[in-house]
């Protein structure tokens, strides 16, 4: 161990037991009948939750701050008021019939940490934040990280209020219903460091056995939407050799994405989920087929060449049914690489708690991407059962969560010294 990491080194332990009981508490605000939560962002339930997480940081004495995009932050002073802070968090919304760890975990984990810091009588010499993001799943104003985005600087400030729900409700105005437009600015303040603790959403550490995952970044995601253009026509008249049916042109490229994403290594995920058909009459030939690939790789330049090997199997294939073909691209996001220090901060901490760990990368999107633009940023995973989120039977066990706010307690530690 070198002289830093040795310098860094902090005894004070989370409260596991605490932490658990704040995480099951949370949940019963939004609870669905088959053991989840659903609260979906600036709801009543979204109220609520942030509510109790406000009521709680202000009886562990930490100052609250709301800014104009609804961002919560709980501070814990440090010794230099003039530091810029270190910050944790992630979001309580979560989706329609949602999981109790899914985002809520990272901001209980922060508040966890500075409790135990108290509890300790630990001193920092920059403040820490506890935050609460708004709106990271994006399943009501069709745009998720959206505040944080808006804090990273990377979406402006009036178009994130500006947009609406299918009700035509907009963040703004949703923001006031609540009571949460708060008066600070939003971002635009250096921060010395983010560390977002999560569940890995994934299935790698609990088949591996592992406590923490180190993450290294996002995954690059593009998203398409093809039309395949075919011939309408009578489904009892128009003989097999004669037809120009899009739907079977469309489900040829739909096996052949899938296929192509076993031919490069590492693998992509490469999904359709979305799939229209018209006229979708029972005994009309489908005409026309939309649908959109939604594909995700960890290297920008591999994604360049695995969707160049999507167009051209699409391509073929109208080619040869004789069908058209128009591919448009709908959103691309480059691959998110956090900053090496957090890496290493989060990898040593793991280690010195005696931890077994992983490097891996988020196949999901996070706030922390967002962040990663405007400070050094790092996450802690811890794994979940079977993988399995955005689900009401979402679940983790008490002792690794605990073991993911210990490695946070540390990196924060380190990085506020
Ligand atoms: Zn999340």
């Amino acid at each position: 161990m070198n002289r830093d990491a040795a310098k860094a080194r902090v005894d004070a332990r989370i409260d596991g037991e605490r932490l658990w009981q704040s995480l099951m508490a949370m949940a019963e605000i939004g609870a669905t009948p088959g053991g989840g939560s659903g609260r979906i962002a600036l709801t009543d339930s979204d109220r609520q939750a942030r509510d109790l997480f406000v009521k709680w940081a202000k009886e562990a004495g930490l100052a609250v701050r709301v800014d104009r995009i609804g961002n919560i932050f709980a501070r814990r002073a440090g010794t230099d008021a003039k530091a810029p802070p270190v910050l944790a968090g992630s979001h309580l919304d979560t989706q329609p019939l949602g999981g109790r760890f899914d985002g809520v975990y990272g901001v209980l984990a922060a508040l966890e940490v500075l409790r135990a810091l108290d509890d300790h009588g630990v001193e920092t010499r920059s403040p820490l934040d506890a935050v609460v993001w708004t709106d990271e799943e994006g399943c009501r104003f069709a745009a998720g990280m959206v505040a944080s985005g808006v804090f990273a600087g990377k979406v402006a400030l009036a178009d994130a209020l500006r947009l609406a729900d299918p009700d035509g409700v907009t963040i703004g105005v949703a923001l006031e219903k609540i009571g949460y437009a708060g008066p600070a600015p939003v971002g635009g303040v250096p921060v010395a460091a983010y560390f977002e603790a999560h569940i890995e959403q994934g299935p790698v550490l609990e088949a591996e056995g592992k406590t923490i995952g180190v993450v290294l970044g996002a995954q690059a995601r593009r998203y398409f939407r093809v039309s395949v253009a075919g011939e309408e026509g009578h489904a009892g008249t128009l003989p097999m050799d004669r037809r120009k049916d899009a739907l079977v042109g469309a489900a040829r490229m739909v096996v052949a994405l899938n296929a192509l994403a076993f031919t490069f290594a590492p693998r992509p995920v490469i999904t359709v989920g979305d799939l229209r058909v018209r006229p979708n009459s029972r005994n009309t030939i489908p005409g026309g087929c939309v649908f959109v690939i939604d594909s995700r790789h960890p290297e920008d330049a591999m994604l360049d060449r695995i969707e160049a090997a999507m167009r051209r199997a699409c391509g073929e294939i109208a080619a040869a049914a004789g069908l058209g073909i128009a591919i448009e691209d709908l959103s691309r996001s480059d691959a998110t690489r956090f900053d090496d220090r957090c890496i290493t901060t989060v990898r040593r901490a793991a280690e010195r708690l005696g931890l077994a760990h992983r490097d891996i990368h988020s196949g999901a999107g996070h706030d922390a991407c967002n962040l990663a633009l405007a400070a050094p940023t790092g996450m802690i995973f811890v794994p979940c059962e079977k993988g399995i989120s955005h689900n009401e039977t979402e679940n983790a066990k008490p002792e690794d969560l605990a073991a993911g706010a210990d490695v946070l307690l540390q990196a924060m530690a380190e990085w506020a010294r």
